[in-house]
């Protein structure tokens, strides 16, 4: 998986031995290109330029339905997941920014109580709470890659709403930092599928032998992460 920059923006683009090209729009708009190993770029961009009326209206009908799902709240009350758990926010106005954990409460102090200023403070900490989470889950895979002479994953964080993970067989781990918000075992499990995307490209069954091997309870948990209320 890649991420390629087209007229109508960053589309992630995966390679597979189909013969054509299919495209689709991820519910946060992003454009998702499936496309055959020998296809070059310029062909590619071509056929996402001839598809973009319709990528447009999938886009308009994605954010029709977003604005039906009630919204995050970002004030005192509120309630966020971390690690699966539920916090409760206390927002008070405060001259130096900060956000702490105190029991089941985050604590945000913040120059305005606005929900902008809000969220862009609680997202700030998520990042930082996903790097490290994410990078201490990542150490025992980096030795597993070592040893089957596979490139250690590189992680990076990358907003994708709908989609956790995406890796290419070079290491490079892109995840969404939202997942700090899920418990700990749905943590480990997207991990784990990303991992073994170093080894297997695509959801082949090779791919799922492997996930089997390392996480036997993989599809509970996957269940468990796709009822979870983020
Ligand atoms: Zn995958």
């Amino acid at each position: 998986m890649e991420i390629i920059t087209t007229t109508i923006g960053r589309c992630f683009l995966e390679r597979s031995g189909r013969r054509t090209l299919a495209i689709s729009v991820l519910p946060n708009g992003m454009v998702e290109v499936v496309a055959p190993l020998n296809a070059g770029i310029p062909e590619i961009w071509e056929k996402i330029a001839k598809r973009s009326g319709w990528i447009f209206r999938q886009r308009r009908h994605f954010l029709a339905l977003q604005a039906e799902r009630p919204e995050r709240r970002y004030c005192t009350g509120a309630t966020h997941r971390y690690l699966g758990r539920q916090y409760r926010l206390k927002v008070s106005v405060t001259d130096k920014p900060v956000v702490k954990m105190r029991g089941a409460y985050l604590h945000i102090g913040s120059r305005s109580a606005s929900s902008m200023a809000v969220a862009s403070l609680l997202s700030g900490w998520i990042r930082e709470r996903a790097k490290e989470q994410f990078e201490r889950r990542l150490g025992k895979w980096r030795t597993w890659c070592a040893k089957r002479g596979l490139p250690e994953p590189k992680l990076r964080l990358l907003d994708m709403p709908k989609r956790w993970g995406s890796t290419h067989t070079n290491g490079r781990m892109f995840l969404n930092p939202e997942l700090v918000r899920a418990p700990s075992p749905c943590i480990d499990y997207v991990m784990m599928h990303e991992v073994c995307h170093i080894k297997h490209p695509r959801h082949d069954s090779g791919f799922y032998a492997e996930l089997q091997k390392l996480c036997p309870t993989w599809k509970a948990i996957k269940r468990r992460l796709e009822m979870s209320e983020l």
